[in-house]
């Protein structure tokens, strides 16, 4: 464009219409289909692929590697023009449906995952289709958004003017938490000074079965990681209080200013959940911000059953915890919620000029949800978390918990009766971890879960106890039933039946 030379005014300059007419007069275009009928069936092609492909969950090897070839497909350069929708379905349905993470699956029981739902799938539709921006703003996803902290608020006793916001996931909301008692520790000005004007280095306690996102917070604040205090546990893998009171006391002896303990409600490693009621007395008397880590373990309130095990979360000053994991809704869906929403607000509010809040319009409310976090631009997470609650309601959803810890049990119990493996840890909730008897050094265990996992007949995961890896299967998905736990330990014995017997073949000469 000639007419864009540097320094020239094109406002006053005759070049100004040559600039426009150097444009060529080109129908325009957006990028809608031209034809939404043909798109209509293909769109709803893609929804019923998907609605098999949740129907016949069970029938689907949890997992297989994606073969070189198709991998290949997805180092192609930038594509300049476009292809049909079908076509694409067609390489979702060939080259991406077969090689996924396989979490919807009920013998995927690595890590702490959800299995998701049918009807949060149809909601996250729904929302893409809305496309609605979650920042801030007038607009019903705003209040749907509210509702859920309400919601939730009602769920884990919290007062009904808490301040609640949608996340990734607990790793964020963990660090939500940490900013928020920054502010309480040190006041507003601490966004603006930082922490080097401060007298005392903060200190926060946590126990060493905490998430390693605790840690990773402390240092993604400028805390600090050697500013976290981890504390030992007892046999029951809960925080030893007494080490925390100690601790709190020497780190004050010697100048240090302890702000934050965060408890576990759900330990990633073993489902322990730490003395809430304990650390939350401990807390008030010694002032100090009350902060729960219950990725998965604070949905217990919503099981009759299982909610004595969490008493003590309703006096937390916070909670991080995961939609996506035990309740099911679709990646991904964390959640920070707060009984202290000033401080909340005071600890993100930004004074912006383009976020300013109009008296009436579009641009009208007070709080946003970019014044609770560090997101600007958010999708409606709200939404499928909405719809699951109302789907299958508190008490279902409840039962649900309840049932996977039910087959944890019975996993435990298989466990117990099996010849070849014994339990690592006391099994609280939904976790349950075991091994290979005798095998010292943890590596027969490694090879077995590897083995599953390549076998697709179910993925567990290994985690660390007692300083080797043991086999750890976490029950999340609401699809895992008791007899899936048979075919589970089965297939563990066979794999360990084959490691022991070529361990103990002679090697060829
Ligand atoms: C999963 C988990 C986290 C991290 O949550 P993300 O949603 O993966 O970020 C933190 N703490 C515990 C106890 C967890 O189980």
């Amino acid at each position: 464009m000639a007419a864009c030379r540097k320094g020239k005014d094109l406002t006053r300059s005759a070049d100004f219409d040559d600039a426009l007419d150097s444009f060529p007069a080109k129908a325009e275009e957006s990028l809608d289909p031209k034809d939404w009928e043909a798109f209509r069936a293909e769109a709803h092609r893609g929804l019923d692929m998907m609605i098999d492909y949740l129907r016949d969950a069970r029938q689907r090897k949890v997992w297989q590697p994606a073969p070189a070839e198709v991998r290949a497909e997805f180092r192609t350069p930038l594509p300049q023009q476009g292809k049909p929708l079908g076509e694409l379905l067609d390489t979702f349905a060939n080259s991406m449906l077969p090689y996924a993470n396989g979490n919807t699956h009920p013998l995927f029981m690595g890590w702490v995952h959800g299995g998701g739902t049918p009807v949060g799938m149809v909601a996250e539709m729904l929302a893409a289709g809305l496309n609605s921006n979650c920042g801030g703003r007038d607009h019903i996803a705003i209040d749907v958004e509210r509702e859920i902290t309400l919601w939730l608020a009602e769920a884990l006793d919290f007062p009904r003017d808490s301040s609640g916001i949608f996340v990734t996931g607990s790793s964020m909301a963990n660090m939500v938490a940490l900013l928020v008692a920054r502010t309480d520790a040190l006041g507003e000005s601490v966004r603006k000074d930082g922490l080097r004007q401060t007298e005392r280095q903060l200190v926060g306690y946590a126990s060493i079965e905490a998430h390693a996102c605790i840690e990773r917070a402390f240092e993604m604040a400028g805390v600090g990681a050697a500013f976290l205090r981890r504390l030992p546990v007892d046999a029951k893998r809960q925080m030893d209080v007494a080490a925390l009171r100690a601790a709190i006391t020497e780190d004050r002896a010697a100048g240090f200013e302890p702000f934050l303990v965060v408890g576990s409600a759900g330990t990633v490693n073993t489902g322990a959940i730490d003395d809430l009621a304990a650390l939350a007395d401990l807390c008030a008397a010694e002032d100090l911000w009350f902060h729960v880590d219950g990725a998965f373990g604070a949905l217990c309130v919503l099981s009759p059953e299982l909610k004595p095990l969490v008493n003590g979360l309703e006096r937390a000053d916070s909670v991080a915890l995961d939609f996506h994991k035990w309740l099911q809704v679709p990646y991904d869906a964390g959640f920070f919620i707060c009984r202290h929403p000033e401080l909340h607000r005071q600890t993100f509010m930004s004074t912006a000029a383009y976020l300013a809040r109009a008296p009436r319009g579009l641009a009208a409310a007070d709080i946003w949800p970019c014044d609770l976090g560090p997101d600007l631009s958010r999708g409606f997470r709200a939404l499928k978390t909405w719809f699951t609650f109302q789907t299958f309601g508190a008490v279902r959803l409840g039962a649900t918990l309840a049932q996977t810890c039910h087959v944890a049990r019975h996993l435990e119990a298989l466990i117990r009766r099996s010849s070849i493996f014994e339990l690592s840890a006391e099994v609280k909730l939904n976790i349950v971890c075991f091994s290979v008897k005798g095998d010292a050094t943890g590596e027969i265990n490694r090879e077995i879960v590897m083995d599953l996992h390549e076998s697709g007949v179910a993925a567990p995961s290994t985690t660390r106890l007692g300083g080797r890896p043991v086999i750890r299967a976490a029950i999340v998905n609401h699809r895992t039933q008791t007899k899936d736990m048979e075919t589970f330990v089965a297939a563990a014995e066979a794999c360990a039946v084959r490691i022991l017997a070529r361990r103990a073949a002679p090697v060829a000469p």
